[in-house]
């Protein structure tokens, strides 16, 4: 790992740079895997192709999404959880809002849906990164 504000290679489980001090979670002038100089505004490093947004790093729970796609998955949580905004809305609105209509035939449905992506997370197959394009640890 390199320090993202000056540069300097970094031991992988680093808080703060060694050198400038600065927390390894700031910084956007260079490319935390590879140490190459990067434009502040890039998302993804041109020279490893990993993305380079704030918050990277912060990996989300494959158990907790998992799990909350199972449970939750009628109320479309565990995509809130993983980022999926859009995703999460549409199931929520479907589930509740056209449940109401359909007198939850398409509640039911949406917790198979979401049922079924939580299972699919737990796997580590077809759904294995969060909204922002992170692995899923
Ligand atoms: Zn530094
Ligand atoms: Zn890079």
């Amino acid at each position: 790992m390199y320090c993202r504000h000056c540069g300097k290679e970094l031991n992988e489980n680093a808080d703060y740079c060694t050198s400038c001090g600065v927390a390894t979670t700031k910084g956007n002038a260079y490319c935390a895997k590879c140490g190459s100089e990067v434009d502040k505004e890039a998302e993804v490093c041109p020279s490893c192709g990993s993305s380079l947004k704030k918050g990277a790093g912060a990996k989300k729970s494959k158990l907790v999404a998992g799990l909350l796609g199972i449970f939750l998955g009628c109320f479309g949580i565990h995509r809130f959880y993983l980022g999926y905004t859009t995703i999460g809305l549409v199931q929520l609105l479907v589930s509740v809002v056209l449940g109401i209509f359909t007198c939850g035939i398409s509640t039911a449905l949406v917790s198979l849906w979401g049922f079924i992506e939580g299972v699919l997370v737990l796997c580590g197959t077809v759904i294995t990164t969060d909204g922002d394009g992170n692995e899923l640890e």
